[in-house]
């Protein structure tokens, strides 16, 4: 057993809440800059106070409908000021806010919203408003439903004007460290998802001592960020909360569409985001240059960039290395700056493995990726590369307050202050994640005599994509199998950037199928490419597909010859799958259904 542990930064308090962040600021310095919001003549900014007016006009609003300290209230939306404030604003009344992604199916939005006993959601649109309200009668606790692009946060507020300064005042006084700030659902490997209970005093103590461990980005002057992640994930609430606290200023993108531009002219400082989007930078940058008869330039420059990143790892780059890093920059690094505004040094990687080359191709061009690792249960981050100790290909040191253990048999816990309090209504599932204080993570990893860690794998079963998104394998294969005409399926797509399937027909159901089509004697080898057999298997993925999220389904599949069997060593005697077996025999297959798509 190996295990390493750091020290607070900032020592631990009990009382105060998250919202008191947004109080502090509008006393100590109304004037500064925390939110930006996108207009059609650029970005305006939001002052402390304005958005101290804002989150207690809402505070007020939602006392006046009623909402009452520990209250659950579902958020289905996509990353927006209006969610932040929203978020504040019920923080700041002891509420609870529950997060839903706004890709959610309509089963797993029943769940979270049953499972958390949510009294109102706040949603965004029209189609989500109408997804909640049609689950009215199924909910007895749910009353209200609250549509952000219907204006339904400024009637909150209006309808909240008399509500008395003084009794939000109590109810934010009456909020501590301890209290529950929100249940995010996560999708275990077994059964639905479960409710991470999360602690004000685990937010706060992480963000706190992650911005006195990161000054390079919280505290540099005219520090800011442009959120594009999911707020509905752990990772980009708490850069929310911990922009807030460290009063850096922050802008949101809704629509991953406008990103690009978005960077281009919000300009921020340090940017958070999964792997998924360093490569989408990487792949958009070469194909560009590529379109425009740049691409030997663009790869040349690619290998001086890693080089160099690499030798800066290594003793530091010699002279050659330098003059032609130098060239590179001019050619081709400082384009792919300016694409993201000019003004990024840093970038902060999780959710999913990074992997090396990414790591020093962006170090390389002059954009400091830092690579975390953490989930919902330790409120994102529990380690992090720093700008003073970086090891690219690792998930970095412990934060301040944190410690790491890698057991016996290479199992990562975790134990320290963004540890949660544990699962909601689940004693079982909490007792066995959570022991002596220590956090079972299920992943695989070792630690260096530094303390530097790295993750190499995860003993249970969950997909993670490169888009850092968890899906549970084992209910998509359940639902695909249900089809006559599928024997076996594995669902794919750990570190890729969507999720597949690798699939077997069943050979006794094949021959009635087709005669029941006028095609009698279609063989297993023709009917992997059929394109009848195609569109048939097509509409059983459609339908699996049904009970997940968008960004949880499968979108491309190939169908296979052979099928597993236990003889063919694919399957266990209990006719489990072997995944790891299974996914080394079909690389092939899975280079090819990814290579295709
Ligand atoms: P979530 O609870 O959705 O944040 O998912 C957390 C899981 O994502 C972890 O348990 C890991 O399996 C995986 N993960 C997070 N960060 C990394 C990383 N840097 N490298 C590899 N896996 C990661």
């Amino acid at each position: 057993m190996t295990e390493t542990s750091v020290p607070p930064l900032v020592p631990s308090r009990t009382e105060g809440n998250i919202a008191d962040y947004v109080v502090g600021w509008a006393e100590r310095e109304p004037g500064r800059p925390m939110m930006a919001v996108r207009t059609a003549d650029g970005w305006a900014d939001v002052s402390a106070a304005e958005l101290h007016e804002r989150v207690v006009g809402l505070a007020r609003g939602f006392v006046a409908a009623g909402i009452e300290a520990g209250d659950r209230v579902a958020i289905m939306s996509r990353t927006r000021m209006e969610w932040a404030l929203a978020d504040f604003a019920l923080w700041m009344v002891g509420a609870v806010p529950v997060p839903v992604y706004e890709t959610s199916s309509r089963s797993q939005v029943e769940h979270i919203l049953r499972d958390s006993r949510a009294v109102a959601a706040i949603v965004e649109e029209q189609a989500q408003t109408a997804l909640v309200s049609s689950l009215h009668d199924a909910l007895p606790d749910l009353h209200d439903v609250w549509q952000i692009e219907a204006g339904a946060l400024d009637e909150l507020s209006a309808a909240g004007v008399d509500v008395d300064l003084a009794l939000v005042e109590a109810r934010r006084a009456a909020v501590s460290r301890s209290d529950l700030a929100s249940i995010i659902y996560t999708s275990g490997t077994t059964g639905d998802p479960k409710g991470c209970e999360l602690t004000h005093g685990n937010f706060m103590a992480l963000a706190e001592n992650t911005a006195e461990r990161l000054p390079e980005i919280a505290r540099a002057p005219g520090a800011s960020t442009l959120l594009f992640l999911p707020l509905a994930h752990v990772f980009a609430r708490l850069v929310q909360v911990l922009a807030v606290h460290a009063g850096l200023r922050v802008g949101h993108t809704p629509d991953p569409a406008d990103l690009l531009e978005d960077l281009a002219t919000y300009r921020p400082t340090f940017l958070l985001a999964v792997p998924r989007v360093f490569e989408k930078i990487y792949n958009g940058a070469e194909s560009k240059a590529q379109a425009a008869g740049r691409g030997q330039v663009f790869r040349w420059a690619a290998r001086v960039a890693r080089d160099y990143s690499q030798a800066l790892s290594d003793g530091g780059p010699g002279l050659a290395l330098r003059a032609q890093h130098s060239i590179a920059d001019r050619l081709v690094y400082a384009r792919l700056r300016a694409a993201m505004g000019g003004r990024v040094t840093y970038a902060i990687s999780g959710g999913a493995a990074l992997g090396e080359r990414l790591g020093h191709f962006f170090r390389g061009i002059g954009l400091v990726v830092l690579e975390g690792y953490g989930m919902t249960e330790t409120t994102a981050p529990a380690t992090v590369n720093t700008p003073d100790m970086i090891r690219i290909g690792t998930v970095g040191r412990p934060l301040p307050g944190v410690a790491v253990r890698v057991d016996d048999d290479g199992e990562v816990w975790v134990r320290g202050i963004n540890v949660f309090r544990g699962y909601h209504g689940q004693a079982e599932a909490t007792a066995q994640a959570r022991q002596d204080g220590w956090l079972r993570t299920g992943d695989l990893g070792a630690l260096d005599p530094e303390g530097f860690l790295t993750i190499t794998g995860r003993t249970k079963e969950l997909l993670v994509t490169a888009g850092g998104k968890n899906v549970s394998p084992g209910p998509l294969e359940d639902r695909l199998r249900a089809h006559p005409l599928v024997s076996q399926c594995i669902v794919v797509g750990d570190g890729r950037p969507f999720v597949g399937a690798l699939v077997t027909l069943d050979t006794e159901m094949l021959p009635t199928w087709a005669a029941g089509r006028g095609r009698p004697g279609l063989t297993v080898s023709e009917a992997v490419t059929d394109e009848e057999v195609l569109a048939e298997v097509q509409r059983a993925v459609d339908e699996a597909n049904a009970a997940v999220s968008r960004a949880e389904s499968i979108r491309s599949f190939r169908l296979l010859a052979e099928d597993f069997t236990i003889d063919n060593g694919m399957l266990t005697p209990s006719m489990k799958l072997k995944r790891q077996r299974i996914t080394d025999a079909l690389q092939d297959e899975i280079e090819r259904l990814y290579a295709r798509a």
